[in-house]
C-alpha cells in the first residue's frame, strides 16, 4: 500500500482534481491511501469565520459560511457534470456539513467565546468538505473509492489545535479501519489535519498538518511509500517564492529534510518525517501539476551523499537574551532556565551560550511573556525582535572545507547576532535583522549552489 497526501493547491478546483483524480488511477495497484488537505485557501476562510464568530459578527459568519457552501456545491456541479446521480450526493453531504458548521458558529456567536476545542471544530471542517467531494468524484469516474473519517483513526492528546499523536492508538487504530473500507473497493481516501482524542473530541495537527497526518498513516499501514503531492517539482535548494534560480534536490536523507521542514521550509510539515524514519518509509515529494518529473525522494542517510542541499529561513523570530553572573562556575543553572521553557510550552530552536549569557530563538508566534516574566526573577532578560533566522542544511557539513567562508562570505555587510551549528552535522543557522533576510538569503544561496566553479 501507499499513501498520496494532496495539498490545498492540488485539490484547489475543477481542473487540479482532475489531475489528481488521474494520479489516483494511475496507482491503483500499489492500493493508495488518499489524504486530502482543504481546497485552496479554505482553511484560512474558516480561521476568519471562527474570529469572527468570537467577535459575535453573526452578519460576517453568515457571509463567509455561504462563500464556503457555494465554492464546494459549485465544484461538485463542475466535477460531476455527467454523473448527476455523484452530483447530488456529493451536494447532500456538502450541505449536512454546511448546515452543521452553521448552526455551530452560531452557537459561538451567540456565547461570543471561541475555545481551542471549539475553534479545532471550524477549521478542520475544511478537509471533510474537500474528501466527500473528491470521494463522490473518484466513484463517480469509476474508481470505486471507500471513505474514512480521520477521527475514527489518528488519536492525538487534547492540546486542540496542535494535537500530539498517540502512535500506539493510530498504530491499533489504522489497519482496521483502511481494511474495512478497503473491501470492494479500488482505493480509499480520508482527511488529513484531524484527528480527535481518545474519548472522541475533534483536535488537529497544526497548520499545513496533512503531511503529518500522511506518515502517520503511512508508518501505522507499513506504507512502501509515503507520497507527499504538491506545487513545486519536489523539495528545492530554497524556497522558490523568495529565491530566483533554486534547483530540485534529487534525494535527501530523513535528517536533513526533517532539519529543512523544522528550520523553515514550508513544503513538509517538520513532524512529517519522525513517523516515517520509524519504519524506514521513503518519501517523495512530487508535483501534481507535472505528474511525470521525478520529484524529490527522502531516503535513509545510508543512500545520501554529504554536502550542502538547501538554504532554509524563518522570517519572524524573537532572540531571548539571559544574561546572569550566577551562571558562572553554577551547575544547575541551564536546567532552571529550560525548565521554564519547558513548563510554559515554549518551544527553543536555537542556543548559543557564554560564560554569562543564554540566548535562545523562538517563533515569534510563541507566547513568551510567561517565560520572560519567570527568568527575570533571577536574570536579566532582553528580547530582540524582529529578527529572521537562515539555516544552511546538508549532511555533514561540518566536514567541508570552507563552508563558513562560503557561508558567510557574501554576507559581510550583514550583522549577524547569533551562530550555531548542531552537533548533528547537519545544520549551521544564525541569526540577522528582519530587514535583510531575504538578500541574505538570495547572497548565500548564490555562492553555494549558482556558482559552481568558485566553491
Ligand atoms: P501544500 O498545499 O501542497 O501542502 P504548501 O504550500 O504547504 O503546499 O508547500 C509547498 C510550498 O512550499 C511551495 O509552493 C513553496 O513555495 C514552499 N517551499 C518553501 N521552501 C521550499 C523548498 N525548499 N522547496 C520546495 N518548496 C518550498
Ligand atoms: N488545511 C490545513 C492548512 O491549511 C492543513 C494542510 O493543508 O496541511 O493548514
Ligand atoms: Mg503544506
Amino acid at each position: 500500500m501507499i499513501v498520496m497526501k494532496f495539498g490545498g493547491t492540488s485539490v484547489a478546483d475543477c481542473a487540479a482534481i482532475t489531475r489528481t483524480i488521474a494520479i489516483v488511477r494511475s496507482k491503483l495497484e500499489q492500493k493508495p491511501v488518499v489524504v486530502v488537505s482543504a481546497l485552496s485557501k479554505v482553511t484560512d476562510l474558516l480561521y476568519k469565520i471562527a474570529d469572527s464568530a468570537a467577535l459575535k459578527n453573526r452578519m460576517e459568519t453568515s457571509e463567509l459560511l455561504g462563500r464556503l457552501r457555494s465554492r464546494h456545491i459549485g465544484l461538485a456541479g463542475e466535477l460531476m457534470a455527467d454523473a448527476p446521480e455523484y452530483c447530488a450526493q456529493a451536494c447532500a453531504r456538502i450541505d449536512e456539513i454546511c448546515d452543521r458548521l452553521d448552526s455551530f458558529v452560531g452557537a459561538v456567536c451567540a456565547l461570543g467565546e471561541l475555545s481551542d476545542r471549539s475553534k479545532a471544530v471550524i477549521i478542520g471542517t475544511g478537509e471533510y468538505l474537500s474528501s466527500n467531494v473528491i470521494c463522490c468524484a473518484m466513484n463517480a469516474k469509476g474508481i470505486r473509492t471507500g471513505y474514512m473519517d480521520a477521527r475514527t483513526m489518528i488519536v492525538t492528546d487534547d492540546e486542540y489545535l496542535k494535537g500530539e499523536p498517540d502512535s500506539d492508538a493510530i498504530q491499533a487504530r489504522v489497519p482496521g479501519v483502511v481494511s474495512a473500507a478497503y473491501e470492494g473497493n479500488d482505493a480509499v481516501i480520508t482527511q488529513g489535519f484531524v484527528a480527535a482524542t481518545a474519548e472522541g473530541e475533534p483536535t488537529v495537527l497544526g497548520r499545513g498538518g496533512s503531511d503529518y497526518s500522511a506518515s502517520l498513516i503511512g508508518m501505522a499501514i507499513n506504507a512502501t511509500a509515503i507520497e507527499i503531492w504538491t506545487d513545486v517539482d519536489g523539495v528545492r535548494t530554497a524556497d522558490p517564492r523568495k529565491v530566483e534560480n533554486t534547483r530540485c534536490i534529487e534525494k535527501i536523507s530523513f535528517e536533513e529534510a526533517a532539519e529543512m521542514a523544522h528550520f523553515g521550509a514550508k513544503v513538509l510539515h517538520p513532524l512529517t518525517i519522525e513517523p516515517a524514519v520509524n519504519k524506514n518509509i521513503p518519501i517523495y515529494v512530487l508535483n501534481s501539476m507535472n505528474p511525470g518529473g521525478k520529484g524529490t525522494a527522502i531516503l535513509q542517510s545510508s543512500f545520501i551523499e554529504d554536502g550542502v542541499k538547501s538554504v532554509s529561513f524563518k522570517e519572524n523570530i524573537l532572540v531571548i537574551n539571559i544574561f546572569s553572573t550566577k551562571m558562572i562556575n553554577t551547575s544547575g543553572f541551564l536546567k532552571k532556565v529550560f525548565e521554564i521553557f519547558s513548563v510554559n510550552k515554549v518551544s527553543v530552536d536555537l542556543i548559543s551560550t557564554s560564560e554569562a549569557n543564554i540566548s535562545v530563538t523562538v517563533d515569534s508566534t510563541q507566547k513568551i511573556g510567561r517565560v520572560v516574566e519567570q527568568l527575570s526573577e533571577f536574570a536579566d532578560v532582553y528580547v530582540d525582535r524582529d529578527k529572521s533566522q537562515i539555516s544552511v542544511i546538508g549532511k555533514n557539513i561540518i566536514n567541508l572545507k570552507g563552508l563558513l567562508r562560503q557561508t558567510f562570505a557574501p554576507l559581510s555587510d550583514c550583522k549577524i547576532y547569533m551562530i550555531s551549528q548542531g552537533a548533528s552535522y547537519v545544520n549551521l543557522s544564525f541569526v540577522v535583522d528582519r530587514d535583510s533576510m531575504t538578500d541574505a538569503v538570495r547572497q548565500i544561496h548564490k555562492y553555494l549552489f549558482e556558482n559552481e566553479g568558485s566553491n
